[in-house]
């Protein structure tokens, strides 16, 4: 065996001792499978010590939790964390598109937009600088042009506390923990309850509004309305076959569910797609990001930067061990809209 490769102490095989995919949220390789003996054999029945190593009841029993809380999951609920403010724009939301003619914000948002990659007293001082030659201006602060940004896009971050060491968050049937139930890390760290670590949700109910509130981005969103019919048209032309899958949209599992009704004109499709990021180059992951991909766009512009909508961040260090506790403010936020 090369210096260069392990053992897998499992099936006594060897593989490359390249780290694979730092972003996998796996802890280990695989278990053995365990054998189960059946009645007929001829040692007793069954090895309850065996099974009591393979079964980890604590964790199915949180899931279930998880999985209830998202059953009655609702706006006004203890889960929810959205703004008195976001939840009135969730139910009556604005009806008329950003005001393009009000020249101060469109100067504030050119400056804020060419500003991305500088620091935040950068766009003040071009602001200052700005307003000393024409006082009369009125350019948003770098503040409140952050909030209309946030308005216009409908990208609010809702904060919760989780463990420092990336374990578990404090959602859900957690919320009420104050240590973490996997290392034992206090969740405050003195007695103002200052949070020990926190992470972030970008709730996605605000972003698909904010997608609705233009034209030219409605019309885009239209796609899987019109091409749906298309496709059914198509099918009861050809006795009930597909001549050609080109996407997800001709997929048998989609169109039943067309045909049951569950997904209907007005519904929109989403795709959640978590993954590890390296956000420095010789680092493996510290960070895992979710994301989500609006099947209502066409296949060319779904997986486009600017139409992937971010869904929450995990930081580091360590790998999550209770992804559930993470994904639960997302999913539970898109249940309630539900
Ligand atoms: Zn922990």
């Amino acid at each position: 065996m090369d210096s260069d490769e392990v053992e897998n102490p499992h099936n006594g095989t060897s593989m490359a001792g390249t780290p694979g995919d730092p972003g996998c949220l796996a802890d280990s390789p695989a278990p053995p499978p365990t054998p189960v003996r059946g009645p007929q054999s001829s040692e007793s029945a069954f090895n309850l010590e065996e099974l009591a190593e393979v079964v980890c009841l604590g964790d199915i029993k949180l899931a279930m939790d998880f999985i209830q809380a998202l059953r009655v999951a609702s706006l006004d609920d203890e889960h929810n964390r959205l703004s008195k403010d976001a939840v009135e724009c969730l139910q009556d939301p604005p009806t008329a598109p950003v005001d393009p003619s009000d020249r101060d914000f469109r100067l504030g948002l050119d400056l804020f937009l060419t500003h991305l990659k500088s620091s935040q007293e950068t766009y003040t001082l071009t602001r200052e600088a700005i307003l000393r030659r024409h006082p009369d201006d009125n350019i948003p602060s770098y503040d409140q042009m952050k909030r209309r940004i946030s308005e216009i896009t409908g990208v609010v971050p809702i904060v919760h506390h989780m463990c420092p060491n990336s374990c578990l968050a404090f959602t859900g049937p957690l919320a009420k923990d104050e240590a973490c139930r996997k290392c034992g890390h206090p969740r405050y760290i003195d007695e103002h309850q200052t949070p020990a670590q926190e992470f972030y949700t970008i709730p996605i109910g605000p972003q698909l509004q904010a997608l609705w509130a233009n034209a030219d981005s409605a019309h885009n969103l239209s796609y899987r309305r019109r091409k749906t019919h298309e496709i059914l048209r198509e099918k009861a032309c050809n006795g009930g076959t597909i001549p050609c899958f080109e996407d997800f949209l001709h997929g048998n599992e989609y169109l039943k569910r067309v045909r049951t009704g569950d997904i209907q004109d007005t519904d929109m499709v989403l795709m959640l797609s978590l993954d590890g990021a390296q956000l420095y180059a010789h680092k493996a992951s510290d960070c895992w990001i979710y994301i989500w991909v609006v099947f209502d766009h066409a296949p060319d512009a779904r997986y486009m930067k600017k139409h992937v909508l971010p869904g929450g961040f995990i930081p580091g260090p360590n790998k999550p061990k209770i992804i559930d506790s993470f994904l639960f403010v997302g999913l539970h936020h898109l249940a309630a809209l539900q």
